[in-house]
């Protein structure tokens, strides 16, 4: 569902409004002086991604180590950083918490299940 934000021409606050379909017509009015002149911002790039689309979107693990490699946490971590790198994005905090987290030995929520 597409989020947008919107400023009040008036009383400058900003709000988010949805939509359903990215074609709907959206009148916001703002929700502090239902003003409906309503400027439209431009997103800041929110990175809502879960481990799972990382996992999909960067395919199976290429090293040749075989599935013991995985089952240490600290490998994990160290594969998804690469992964992170070859597609040129920053890594968002959440996943680095995990990795941190991985590190200490406790495994990920979205891979425990592997
Ligand atoms: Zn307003």
């Amino acid at each position: 569902m597409p989020i947008y934000e919107y400023r009040c021409r008036k009383c400058q606050s900003i709000s988010s409004h949805f939509t359903r379909r990215v074609s709907d017509p959206l009148e916001p009015s703002c929700p502090a002086c239902g003003s409906r002149e309503m400027e439209r911002l431009i997103s800041r790039v929110a990175y809502h991604r879960s481990m799972k689309d990382i996992h999909e979107a960067s395919g199976e693990p290429d090293e040749p180590h075989g599935l013991d490699y995985y089952k240490d946490p600290r490998n994990i971590g160290r594969w998804t950083e690469k992964k992170f790198a070859q597609m040129g994005i920053e890594m968002p905090e959440e996943v680095r918490t995990m990795i941190d987290a991985a590190r200490e030995g406790e495994l990920p929520p979205a891979v425990k299940d592997i």
